[in-house]
């Protein structure tokens, strides 16, 4: 039975890392029938900020990232609170006191900092100098009798040479045991580190995979160790790619948004950030062009051995193509009419004053659906030109050079484009008020681009927008000859 976890330390809101991490541990569990676990590694206390076990439940549930036990939902292993859990690993530190795989250490701070002070110098690593491991038995147990404080240190070995460890992603991995410090175990406050209770905790928690962040390789041949030490089997390891800003720096704060939260809030759906995320590191295989993965997809493609080694760029152009993507096929799957669906998607960005009109409001959203799929809250300046009272268009516009039109060319075709579109009652059909504007065109005896564009322009005062057939289906009769009537006002 696989049971994999995610072990977050509540420092904070949940970085876009760290949904990762819970999503591939999801992923992972899922497709393999198995069990996933949320655990609040709170040990460290002193870098615990408050409310973050609630905003990173929170923003594990939006992404869609579900447990099956966790502090929330409970389950037969827990608390899984690590600062409820102290007693059980004092009492593991103890059993490697006894077997002599562990040593209390009495040195005081001002001790070690005087060693570290001595090694800046010397130019050495900064490690322990193990001066507690060489102390006999006697005196040992004759401070522990009179209450010295201490803490536990992790003996490594001295008879083997290397660490040696597989990791699903990395392959087999080794590392020399003599560059690993004999780190602290548990505090003299009787308070576990990290690679203690996170150790203690796979093992009792039956974890078969570890999955986690590539800066948690440095500490995997400690862990193996220390499994080793309680006589326990390791879990697998799967270490994930990190993931970089575009000039391949670790991402930052500083370079952009890294908090999940920060994409809920400007709108950005769970599933298109899931799926997003889902790609920083990992693609169904060569070949593969398929880019869009629901959450039943992901886990049914996902495979953790084509996770890449390499890291992985965070690209926001990309998250907003997804998202585009993920829009359009919502759109397309919901039942609606597809002006109500439009309305839908702008709802919150539009003034109530355009929403009088109703028909009017879905007919312009119709004329630049691409668009608002892909930035919905950017639908005001596509339309705002529909509703304008007057277009007040800018002379200039008129004109453009490459098609051949000039003050005089645009005056001649916004006069017979009016008195056309004056006599022409078909308004309902864009066909039609191609026909008519085509009239225009051979009664004049001109290219298409010198009647279309002036007229466009005028009606809409804007360099770019719909195509000008569009747009009268739009504005209707009345408002077009208004529009018209108001430009060539202007030039003549
Ligand atoms: N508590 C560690 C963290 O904050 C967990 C590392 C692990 O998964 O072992 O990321």
């Amino acid at each position: 039975m696989v049971r994999t976890r995610y072990a977050p330390s509540p420092t904070g809101f949940l970085h876009i890392g760290g949904l990762r991490t819970a999503l591939y541990s999801y992923l992972f569990a899922r497709q393999h029938k198995g069990k996933h676990i949320l655990r609040i590694e709170d040990t460290d206390q002193k870098r615990e900020v408050e409310g973050s076990t609630e905003n990173l439940i929170k923003s594990l549930a939006w992404g869609g990232v579900e447990f099956d036990e966790g502090p929330h939902l409970g389950g037969d292993y827990g608390p899984y609170i690590q600062s409820q859990r102290t007693e059980i690993y004092k009492k593991y530190a103890m059993q490697l006191l006894e077997s002599y795989k562990a040593y209390p250490c009495f040195c005081t701070p001002e001790r070690l900092q005087q060693m570290r002070e001595e090694q800046q110098v010397k130019k050495l690593p900064p490690m322990y100098d193990k001066t507690c491991r060489r102390i006999s038995t006697e005196e040992m147990k004759e401070k522990l009798a009179a209450g010295v404080p201490y803490v536990v240190r992790q003996k490594m070995p001295e008879d083997l040479e290397l660490a040696e460890f597989h990791d699903l992603i990395r392959g087999d991995l080794e590392f020399k045991i003599a560059l690993l410090d004999d780190h602290v175990l548990m505090k003299s406050d009787g308070f576990p580190t990290y690679h203690l209770a996170n150790v203690v905790d796979d093992h009792l928690m039956e974890i078969t995979h570890v999955i986690r962040g590539e800066e948690w390789l440095p500490s995997a041949p400690k862990h193996v160790l220390l499994y080793q030490a309680f006589g326990w089997k390791a879990p697998e390891f799967a270490h994930l790619p990190l993931i970089l800003n575009k000039d391949r720096s670790k991402l930052s704060k500083r370079q952009g948004d890294v908090a999940v939260e920060d994409y809920m809030k400007a709108g950005y759906t769970p599933e298109a950030v899931v799926n997003f995320i889902a790609l920083l590191g990992w693609h169904p295989g060569e070949g593969e062009t398929q880019e869009i993965f629901s959450m039943d997809e992901l886990i049914e493609r996902f495979h953790i051995e084509k996770i890449h080694k390499g890291g992985a760029v965070f690209d926001r152009e990309k998250l907003d193509w997804i998202q585009w993507q993920w829009r359009r096929r919502k759109f397309e799957e919901d039942p609606r009419q597809e002006g109500e669906k439009l309305v839908a998607l702008v709802q919150e960005y539009i003034p109530d004053e355009w929403r009088t009109d109703r028909l009017y409001l879905e007919r312009a959203l119709k004329t630049v659906k691409e668009k608002i799929l892909q930035k919905p809250q950017e639908v005001r300046g596509h339309i705002e030109f529909y509703f304008k009272e007057n277009v007040d268009v800018n002379p200039e516009l008129l004109t453009h050079q490459k098609l051949k039109v000039d003050m005089e060319v645009a005056a001649r075709s916004l006069r017979a484009a009016h008195d056309a579109l004056e006599k022409f009652d078909d308004y309902e059909y864009e066909e039609k008020i191609k026909d008519c504007l085509s009239g225009v065109v051979s009664e004049l005896g001109v290219k298409n681009g010198q009647v279309f564009w002036p007229v466009r322009s005028a009606l809409t005062g804007e360099q770019f927008s719909p195509g000008v057939f569009e747009v009268i289906w739009v504005l209707g009769k009345e408002k077009t000859l208004q529009r018209l009537q108001e430009a060539l006002a202007k030039i003549s």
